[in-house]
């Protein structure tokens, strides 16, 4: 990964991608960018503090900022396969591609789920 190219593999640099909304300069206005934003933060590790402030209190249950800054998988990729918002509620279908702590490639295909709060975007549940 190079130090320059946001995490998420939009081909975008990281300050003018994922970096403004992890260091909290900007909010995402689109559940696009927060699915990206999220899976910076995770490929990244370290940012457990933003993934549960964009995590709806309702389903993070006992999550703690510092479970979620736990790098676990070696993530490589992340291509949005669809995605929707109507009023309050969106959706964002995607897959990931990763390594996990043995080096052995795998694939996560999730529908994640966000609800906006306040006019702002968390992410409520994936199916
Ligand atoms: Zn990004």
């Amino acid at each position: 990964m190079s130090s320059d190219l946001c995490p998420c593999t939009s081909g975008k640099p990281f300050a003018s991608c994922c970096g403004p909304y992890l260091a909290r300069s900007s909010k995402a206005k689109t559940v696009k960018q927060l699915m990206r934003s999220r899976y910076s933060a995770f490929a990244l590790g370290g940012h457990g503090d933003y993934l549960l402030e964009t995590w709806h209190p309702g389903s993070a249950g006992a999550l703690t900022a510092e479970s979620l800054s736990a790098k676990t998988f070696n993530w490589q990729d992340l291509t949005i396969l669809d995605f929707r918002h109507k009023g309050d509620e969106g959706m964002v279908k995607f897959e990931a591609r990763y390594l996990d702590h043995e080096g052995k490639p795998g694939l996560l295909q999730e529908v994640s789920r966000f609800i906006r709060v306040s006019g702002l975007w968390l992410y409520l549940d994936s199916e």
